[in-house]
């Protein structure tokens, strides 16, 4: 860590009161909507316990879709909220298949809602959005959709998809700060959560958010903001769209396919097939008898991330992480490299320079 004065981010300028509907309304735009979008002052899981908790009371019905400790917890707190949840658990660190969401749909005619996490950093994949979207829409059932992850890694078109309530946070493919967090609502989810069990007086609150905020003409936000993470958030959308987000998910998309191509030579087992796989994470999985905190130790080379899988089912799997920032050639290659050096040392030999080369020419393509 360089050694910074830090003192600078104190005693900073109030950020500009006509700026928040800027803001909102560029975020809307990064996620092709032009739905109502909401500012959160918290880290993206405030925004989906929000999005929860503000639905849920008793006579709701909900469809969750749990790929990852995400979908558990909003399974739960709808469920708290007096919700009837079904939950459709996919198979550990997989993706839900269409046909169990079909299923699922045929047996309970009365969901209302459905919820899910579009691209998983925890797993490294990637559920199918699109076509689960075109089921809940031919239903009538109002969708909610995680997209914290995914949004620049992955196509997000809310409105095209007909997404009602998506949660984003600027933390991950967009690689800005984790301190705000958005929230996009459609005219169909206002109506369902103006019901006598929404919270009120609450940082949980959307019905609070719409009243204090959008009906007020989105000027100042309820509660004080904090300065740096706003202009923090500016910044990072000045940066998002100087590069443009087909241009950004292209990015992330080549460095999948490089760190995928670069893993294949190295002998390693990728996780999930292409389709199915996130732009943001590549997951292998371990050689047998390899222990993955030895093998992790390893990791320590200049400019790599490698790290352990999270959830169910992820206990085999190793992440090497080319989100952001680090969707490049560089990082791509030293991912590479701290993997190859991990198993080196493990006795299992492998052609580094190959896998290199190979990765090299995916993006010389
Ligand atoms: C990262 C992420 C979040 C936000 O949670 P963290 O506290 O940053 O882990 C929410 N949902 C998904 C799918 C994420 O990947």
């Amino acid at each position: 860590m360089p050694n910074r004065d830090w003192s600078h981010l104190l005693d900073i300028p109030s950020f500009p009161a006509e700026n928040y509907a800027v803001l909102a309304d560029r975020l809307g735009a990064l996620m092709g909507t032009r739905n109502d979008v909401l500012l959160i002052q918290a880290e993206a899981v405030l925004a989906l316990e929000a999005v929860a908790t503000s639905l849920a009371h008793p006579g709701l019905k909900a469809l969750n879709i749990v790929s990852s400790p995400y979908g558990t917890w909003f399974g739960n707190w709808l469920a708290e909220g007096g919700a009837d949840v079904v939950n459709l658990t996919a198979a550990p660190a997989q993706p839900v298949t269409l046909e169990a969401v079909k299923a699922e749909l045929e047996h309970h005619p009365d969901i209302d809602i459905l919820s899910l996490v579009h691209a998983e950093s925890a797993s490294g994949i990637l559920n199918p959005l699109e076509e689960i979207a075109a089921l809940a829409r031919e239903r009538g059932i109002l969708t909610i959709v995680d997209a914290v992850a995914s949004v620049g890694g992955h196509a997000l078109d809310v409105d095209g998809l007909g997404i009602d309530i998506a949660v984003i946070g600027p933390q991950k493919a967009l690689a800005g700060t984790a301190g705000l967090s958005a929230i996009s609502v459609s005219p169909a989810a206002w109506t369902l959560l103006q019901h006598a069990k929404a919270p009120r007086i609450s940082m949980l609150s959307l019905l609070d958010q719409k009243e204090q905020w959008l009906d007020l003409g989105r000027h100042s936000l309820p509660v004080t903001p904090a300065p740096l993470e706003f202009f923090a958030l500016q910044a990072a959308l000045d940066r998002v769209e100087a590069e443009g987000m087909s241009e950004m998910q292209q990015r992330h998309e080549l460095a999948k396919q490089a760190t995928r191509s670069g893993l294949l030579a190295l002998g390693a087992q990728l996780w999930v097939p292409d389709p199915v796989a996130s732009a943001l994470v590549t997951t292998v999985v371990l050689p047998p008898h390899m222990d993955r905190k030895t093998f992790l130790s390893r990791r320590n080379i200049a400019g790599a991330d490698m790290t352990a899988g999270v959830g169910p089912g992820t206990e085999r799997l190793v992440r090497l992480n080319h989100t952001g920032q680090r969707a490049t050639e560089e990082a791509v290659l030293a991912n590479l490299t701290a993997f190859s050096q991990a198993l080196e040392v493990h006795g299992h030999a492998n052609d580094l320079d190959t896998a290199l080369k190979t990765a090299i020419a995916t993006y010389r393509r």
